[in-house]
């Protein structure tokens, strides 16, 4: 994917669970071996380039619905310390009452007290993994997602919401079905994504997403709790 351009690092998101979005540009995953992803090669080891980055995307910020996701392609973790800072002073002053994270597997030890430090100023953060599928052994040895076998409620200790890839090969009805009702059963809302072709080797299933599209997709579009992306993009911001 390389480096976004500025126009596309900030949206609002009106029809489910309305909130602005953000594209923030971090250090960079510590993990970058998800073979399905190339999200991770939009980051910076200039910490100063990076802050003045997302303060330009972060002054676009209304708070016209108290909510706020922040993406950054890896983790919440990989914020700069000046970022972090304005993302709690934004909250204060936009009067945002719930932000939104990102996070791998293997920071988890870290969100408690990050949740901590947004709750001293009475924000409420809801973290969010890509876990793409409760099936470890696939999740592990096809995908490389590097969370053992963490199941289900193993990850509802640490995290709010789940986002899971659909459309791979291998996958089927009963397949997608299962990872979409464990991830209402276990998180708050969950975030479905539909493979997309990108610069990795992994490529979408056709005859798998129209079983998703024809099967799967009506009984879902309508929950308040789903999102649904049929495209990458449709969240408005990434390329
Ligand atoms: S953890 Fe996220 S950003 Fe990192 S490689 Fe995996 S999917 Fe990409």
């Amino acid at each position: 994917m390389a480096q976004v351009p500025f126009e596309f690092r900030y949206s609002k998101l009106i029809e489910k669970n309305p909130r602005e979005i953000v594209l923030l540009r971090g250090n960079g995953c510590k993990w970058r071996r998800c073979r399905f992803c190339d999200y991770h090669t939009d980051f910076s080891l200039d910490e100063k380039a990076n802050f003045e980055l997302n303060s330009k995307v972060l002054a676009q910020v209304t708070g016209e619905f108290e909510r706020l996701e922040v993406i950054n392609s890896g983790s919440f973790c990989d914020l700069d310390a000046g970022t972090v800072a304005m993302l709690l002073e934004i909250c204060q002053t936009k009067k945002i009452h719930t932000i939104y994270f990102e996070s791998h597997w293997m920071h988890r030890e870290l969100i408690a007290a990050w949740r901590e430090r947004f709750a001293e100023i009475g924000v409420r953060v809801q973290m969010k993994i890509g876990v793409e599928t409760f099936d470890s052994l696939f999740r592990e040895s096809y995908l490389d997602k590097g969370m053992g076998m963490a199941t289900a409620e193993d990850i509802a200790q640490y995290f709010d919401q789940v986002c899971l890839l659909q459309g791979l090969p291998g996958q089927n009805r009963e397949s997608m079905l299962k990872d979409i009702e464990l991830g209402l059963k276990y998180f708050v809302r969950v975030c479905v994504n539909i493979m997309v072709p990108n610069t990795k080797s992994i490529l979408p299933d056709p005859q798998v997403i129209k079983i998703f599209l024809e099967e799967i997709y009506p009984l879902y579009k309508d929950d308040e709790r789903i999102d649904i992306l049929l495209n990458n993009t449709d969240f408005g911001v990434g390329v």
